[in-house]
């Protein structure tokens, strides 16, 4: 009670009012892309705030280890938030993200070391939630390292072996009984030595860790995005856990609306992804085996030939996907859709939940492009309307539009929703050259008799149209 006096620490208390409130308001500027950057803006001196107030906290003790720490994260964050490509975001979320259940693990680990030695001056509920939050933390940023690695490249999609589901489900409970040994160790029965604590809890870190590499190796293709909005509400939840054993408010609103935030997005995208969430932990995507061979070639087809097909036409889609931001495109194809809407075609942007490499990726890059909303579509809503869509233009989009998701059983990505660009009169697709998507699978799109490839990287070959486009006689069809 005399702390909670203290002028200091009151007004510690109101800068995390005031910092809880400006993570709230942010949060809520970040639902609309017009006013998402202020948001994060918003939020992140929201964040300031409650760095700077924890230094009036009384009791702190390694002033100078913790102003290093500081210097450390804000010159590293500094830099590879400046160099980082648009393209590679999504490793660099996932890593940052496992980086805060990480800190809360650690919160964790001291707590729990601290009370090893005694004294042990702390409620059992404070003791279970530092373990729960270090088990959750633990998860989160192992799990995410290995999101970070299949994102980036590094790792192969997806390591299965017999007997996968049990063993991951003993090392589980492991980590549970060894979590629940420390919390007996520490506050039933006291007489156990330090050293008997210490082992039992670096042996429940080993668990933890283990469980979120072991519960991502399997994950692959479609789940990914699932995967990692999962662990940023994970992240969440530990911070708030932590914060509750270390009595910070600003921790416990601010891991609370992570949590919460991030258990709505992972259901969102789930839902979108016709998924179950503990499908995507425990079950993979397709049924195994040898997948269908795809026959048939695929068709080239020049700039000027597609041209003539778009600008005479009543209808067109256009299909963005992953291959756009990594051309840089939108803004070139921003430019093609204002010269076909001159032209009196009917234009519209269909997205797919998992598109590019992030939730919302393809949203970010045709709002930074200028592209109105009301032309932008939903897949299901976009879906029945490519039967009467004279050309479907794919730039960069892969797997979001492979038929065999619903034709072929053993695919990876079977069962996976797509837009039905098959369905359209005329398909263009835009991509460099051979390359599979992220899930690294033959499209039968791209064989299809009313397909034809434009080979060429998405910005030049955007930009080949609209001067083909320009050359055009004038109005359209
Ligand atoms: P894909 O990754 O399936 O395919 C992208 C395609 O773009 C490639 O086939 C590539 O072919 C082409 N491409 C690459 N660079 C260029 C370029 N410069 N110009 C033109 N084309 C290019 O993309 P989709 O968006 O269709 O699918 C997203 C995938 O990522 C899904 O499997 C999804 O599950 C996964 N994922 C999504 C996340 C999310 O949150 N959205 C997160 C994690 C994974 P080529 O090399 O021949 O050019």
């Amino acid at each position: 009670m005399s702390a909670a006096m203290d002028p200091r620490t009151l007004l510690a208390a109101a800068s995390y009012f005031v910092a809880a409130t400006l993570f709230l308001l942010g949060l809520q500027r970040m639902a609309s892309p017009v006013t998402a950057r202020s948001g994060i803006r918003w939020a992140g001196a929201g964040m300031l705030i409650a760095t700077a107030a924890t230094f009036l906290l009384p009791g702190l003790h390694n002033l100078p280890l913790i102003v290093l720490a500081l210097v450390i994260g804000t010159v590293a964050a500094w830099v590879s938030g400046k160099k980082v490509a648009i393209t590679d975001m999504p490793q660099m979320v996932a890593l940052y993200n496992g980086m805060g259940g990480g800190s809360a693990a650690a919160i964790g680990a001291v707590e729990l070391l601290r009370l090893s030695g005694g004294p042990r001056d702390t409620s059992t509920t404070s003791l279970v939630l530092a373990v729960i939050g270090a088990l959750i933390g633990a998860v989160s940023l192992s799990g995410s390292i290995i999101a970070w690695a299949k994102l980036d490249g590094r790792m192969d999609k997806r390591y299965t072996f017999p007997g996968q589901q049990a063993f991951n489900a003993i090392v589980f409970l492991a980590a549970l009984a060894l979590g629940a040994a420390a919390v007996w160790m520490i506050a039933i029965a006291p007489t156990s030595t330090p050293n008997d604590v210490r082992m039992i809890v670096l042996g429940f870190f080993v668990a933890a860790l283990a469980v979120g590499v072991l519960m991502t190796l399997p994950i692959g293709g479609a789940d990914m995005p699932v995967v990692i909005s999962l662990y940023n509400a994970f992240t969440g939840l530990a911070v708030a856990f932590e914060g509750y054993v270390l009595h910070n408010e600003a921790l416990i609103i601010a891991g609370t609306r992570v949590g919460a935030a991030g258990m709505l997005l992972t259901r969102l995208m789930a839902k979108a992804m016709n998924r179950p969430i503990s499908g995507v932990l425990f079950g993979s995507f397709g049924g195994g085996g040898e997948a269908k061979e795809i026959t048939g070639s695929q068709k080239p087809i020049e700039a000027g030939d597609v041209a003539a097909l778009m600008g005479y036409a009543e209808r067109v889609v256009i299909v963005p996907g992953y291959g756009m931001a990594v051309a840089q495109a939108q803004h070139k194809i921003w430019e093609l859709t204002q010269k076909l809407m001159d032209r009196g075609v009917k234009v519209k942007f269909a997205i797919h939940p998992v598109a590019g490499r992030m939730p919302g990726h393809m949203n970010v890059l045709l709002a930074e492009a200028g592209v109105p909303y009301d032309l932008i579509a939903d897949m299901d809503d976009i879906n029945p309307e490519f039967k009467n869509t004279d050309v479907a233009l794919v730039i960069g989009a892969n797997d979001v539009v492979n038929p065999v998701a619903k034709t072929d059983p053993a695919s990876p990505i079977y069962g996976m929703p797509i837009l039905d660009v098959v369905d359209a009169k005329n398909v263009v697709v835009i991509k460099r050259g051979r390359g599979t998507g992220f899930a690294g699978i033959e499209n039968a799109l791209f064989y299809a008799d009313n397909t034809r490839m434009l080979f060429g990287d998405g910005a030049e070959m955007a930009a080949a149209l609209v001067s083909e486009l320009k050359g055009l006689d004038g109005g359209g069809h």
